[in-house]
């Protein structure tokens, strides 16, 4: 019956000339039969054929009309093909898709497929980025319909096949790597607090971008996804970071009207290193200042734990250096450690939402034991995971059909 309904597209007089991409017109070359993958069975699909007489591409429009055009899967195959490939690996997809729809697709075309809409998702992503690129803010007294928009980004290795990390630094014993970094980045909103204050994040207003990529491209895909939800009619805008330089560089040049928060237990963590390397292992002592300056993170009083870490400065010159380099790190931050003051604001303090967004949107999915990734392929489920845990997939398959 499909085969039948779909008899009359692609064939028959045009209204117009077919043109080529050259510009030229392009000449018929009779009608040609495919078959095709589709969610109820293989069709033969029979579509006229026109080739370029300059260039010599050639161009199916039937194909293109159904969304086929160099694939032998409908997009309602490869719309499936793709959510699968988003939880689970590429062979239990093809061992799915037999059992629920009795399609018979090998683990490696279920690969391609996947990596095909992925790379199709991440050009879609790209397209809206350049748009948001190129708009221009509005003017400050626009009206700001939101209240608080959280944007917080992190880092996190992804097993990567030999030829991706060959001549690479890395954290190995030989100082090779095995991993490459994947960035993400996700945005919130956030309205109200809780009785006690507490902020609660706006329910389904997370979002996700990432990709394996340097930091001076991955601050556009961030900067455009804030846009795109709501930087410019926001209130106040919450930056949430661990303090990584890569990252400050991102915040000072996209968002510079922003509050800058360092996650209290990133601050946390060093606050128990410089305890280590100040007191190593007198503990008395060493549980004595962490308390004490664990209580002064909370009240934001970096300046009390910076004057009093340099008077118990350690003779041992390695040593020495580590605890004034976390010292440092203290003084450098403490406008981005004002924990009392974010508390007053009914703000949240920790990036726990991009920590965990590491592990559900790269972790579950690519960093599964034995699995290796080349860039191009973990890329393409990176843009794919995103996309559905942002809510997006009927959005990217509307655009499509449109
Ligand atoms: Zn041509």
């Amino acid at each position: 019956m499909l085969e039948k309904l779909l008899g009359p597209v692609g064939v028959g007089r045009r209204d117009g000339v077919v043109r080529c991409r050259c510009g030229a017109v392009m000449e018929s070359r009779g009608v040609k039969t495919k078959s095709i993958e589709t969610l109820l069975g293989p069709i033969a699909f029979s579509r006229s054929a026109y080739r370029c007489p300059v260039c010599d591409r050639t161009r199916h429009p039937g194909d293109e009309e159904l969304d086929v055009v160099k694939t032998r899967y409908s997009p309602g195959v490869r719309r499936l093909v793709a959510d699968f490939a988003c939880d689970v690996p590429f062979k239990r997809v093809s061992q799915q898709l037999h059992a629920a729809a009795a399609l018979q697709i090998s683990r490696k075309d279920c690969e391609r497929i996947a990596e095909g809409v992925g790379e199709d998702v991440a050009r879609w992503f790209a397209t809206q980025r350049d748009q948001v690129r190129f708009t221009e803010a509005p003017p400050p007294e626009a009206p700001k319909t939101l209240k608080t928009l959280y944007i917080e980004f992190d880092g996190t290795g992804v097993p990567m096949v030999p030829h991706e990390v060959a001549g690479r630094k890395g954290k190995q014993a030989d100082g090779s790597a095995r991993t490459r970094e994947a960035k993400l980045g996700c945005v919130f909103t956030q309205a109200e607090c809780d009785e006690d204050g507490r902020p609660i994040r706006d329910p389904a207003s997370t979002t996700f971008i990432g990709a394996i990529e340097p930091a001076d491209r991955f601050q556009w895909r961030l900067y455009a996804e804030a846009v795109r939800r709501g930087l410019f009619e926001a209130r106040r805008v919450v930056i949430l970071t661990d303090g990584a330089q890569w990252i400050k560089n991102i915040v000072q040049t996209h968002f510079p009207g922003a509050v800058h928060i360092i996650d209290l237990y990133h601050a946390r963590q060093h606050l128990v290193n410089l305890c280590r390397l100040l007191f190593d292992r007198d503990l008395r002592r060493l549980n004595h200042y962490k308390d004490r300056w664990w209580n002064n993170l909370d009240e934001g009083a970096i300046d009390n734990i910076v004057q009093q870490a340099r008077s118990f400065l350690p003779k041992d010159p390695k040593a020495g250096k580590d605890a004034r380099c976390e010292i440092g790190y203290f003084g450098k931050n403490k406008e981005r450690m004002r924990y009392a003051h974010f508390f007053d604001q009914g703000l949240f303090v920790g990036s726990g939402v991009v920590e965990a967004a590491c592990k559900t949107v790269i972790g579950q999915r690519l960093k599964q034991s034995g699995m290796e990734w080349t860039v191009r392929g973990a890329n393409a489920i990176i843009a794919l995971r995103c996309l559905v845990q942002s809510n997006r997939f009927e959005d990217y398959w509307e655009s499509r059909v449109a």
